[in-house]
């Protein structure tokens, strides 16, 4: 780290030139965003012209508009098995968030069990493995439910899984984990064919246990080309293992986010069993949204091509943060990977500075997503992960951000190096 061999004086320096550099953005009184990962008005544009389209419904055949298909239309059905490489009868599609599925299967399982005859969770102990930095929401769900989390660090192969596989094969009370195998949220690690192997192979202690595959950021590569990762039911039906897999996706950083429409995929056994309750919670979803999904994407191929259009968007602000962040992470300052698809760059800054990065960044007008958020609890035990969500700004206002972003990490890291000489 380049200011570790500065003295106090050179440090205080240094301190007021960035604070001053700082004050001069503080006048502008800007208002700037990189929270949350949204998509920019621009993506969403390009979406428009399913609005426009002329459905032509079937009242003959099954009427799309009326009541009915609890499993959704055969037609989306048809283009996630293919997309996710699963059988149709493995997937049900759902209205516009994926989120409201996890919720409602980790609902279910707390009130029913994870199959004929389970204990219900809410009936037991529960844990729930999180891999960090994570999706904070996925960390709400549990925190909702009252189900104790337990960190595992990822890698850049996916979560370590020595830990995963000796957690979950000596303790019965740990009946899930949160995965996010492609362009992982936030860090953008897709998990290595072996870390997908391993996961098909875990040994439970808890015959109950499932993986939560959230298959987010499925078609979202930043760059030509397909970054693959195994499938893991493949891996699963070579051993038996498929009912342990619960896999989510949607089409919210596709088309419209929480307007477009979502998928669940997984045992032909887990799909009956979870149709048996939602029968009571639903007649059906949104087959006039599905059936407009489809005739806009209506193949494998659309789809990429319209990702394509997406990446176009927004590869040009991941590249402008990455290229202002690149020569701090030569000075040491900070640790990332460059994603090559997904929502999020990830971050690492010095250890015990991330809250106060994101302090000093609030106090100049730009908002970043809460330090901690990443980790179960709010809790970063380094303090030192920051998630940076470029999609949403446009691309001169990423150049801003990231320019002062650059000297809020240097100023909380002259302020660290200064209290370690202080004490
Ligand atoms: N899963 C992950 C990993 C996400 O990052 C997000 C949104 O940021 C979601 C799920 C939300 O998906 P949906 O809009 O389908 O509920």
């Amino acid at each position: 780290m380049i200011y570790a061999d500065l003295t106090a004086d050179k440090l205080n320096g240094l301190k007021a030139r960035l604070q001053a550099e700082l004050d001069g953005f503080k006048k502008q009184n800007l208002a700037l965003d990189m929270s949350r990962g949204k998509p920019s008005t621009a993506q969403l544009d390009l979406s428009m012209p399913m609005l426009e389209q002329k459905l032509n419904f079937k009242p003959d055949k099954i009427d799309y508009r009326n009541y009915g298909l609890p499993e959704g239309i055969p037609e989306a059905r048809r283009l996630f098995a293919e997309l996710l490489e699963v059988d149709f009868d493995e997937v049900i599609v759902l209205d516009g968030s994926s989120l409201n599925i996890m919720f409602d299967t980790v609902a279910r399982a707390m009130l029913f069990g994870t199959y004929e005859g389970a204990t219900p969770w809410s009936k037991c102990k529960t844990k729930f493995i999180c891999c960090v930095p994570g999706y904070d929401r996925h960390f709400g769900i549990c925190e909702v439910f009252g189900i104790e989390m337990i960190s595992v660090d990822m890698t850049l192969n996916g979560p370590d899984m020595d830990k995963v596989e000796k957690l979950v094969s000596e303790d019965e009370s740990i009946k899930g984990i949160w995965c996010v195998p492609k362009f992982s949220n936030p860090d953008g690690t897709t998990y290595s064919d072996d870390t997908v192997r391993r996961f098909a192979a875990l040994k439970p202690k808890a015959k109950d246990f499932r993986i939560f595959w959230d298959n987010a950021y499925c078609v979202h590569e930043l760059y030509d080309g397909e970054v693959a990762l195994l499938n893991i039911f493949d891996e699963c039906k070579k051993l038996g293992s498929e009912d342990m897999v619960y896999e989510f996706a949607s089409t919210s950083k596709i088309t419209f986010s929480g307007a477009g429409i979502s998928v669940f995929v997984t045992s032909k056994a887990n799909i009956a069993y979870a149709k048996k309750i939602m029968f009571y919670q639903t007649i059906g979803p949104n087959k006039v949204n599905q059936y407009m999904h489809y005739s806009y994407l209506p193949t494998v191929e659309k789809l990429r091509a319209h990702m394509r259009e997406e990446a176009a968007i927004i590869r040009p602000k991941f590249e402008a943060l990455i290229g202002a962040l690149a020569p701090l992470r030569k000075e040491g300052l900070v640790a990332f990977t460059e994603p090559k698809g997904g929502y999020f760059v990830s971050i690492m800054v010095q250890k015990g500075c991330a809250k106060r990065v994101v302090e000093l960044a609030k106090e100049a007008g730009v908002k970043l997503t809460g330090a901690g958020a990443t980790y179960p609890y709010g809790k970063d035990p380094n303090d030192s992960n920051i998630r940076l969500a470029p999609t949403l700004p446009p691309v001169d206002e990423i150049a801003k951000v990231a320019d002062i972003l650059a000297i809020c990490i240097r100023l909380a890291s002259v302020e660290k190096q200064l209290s370690l000489i202080e004490a």
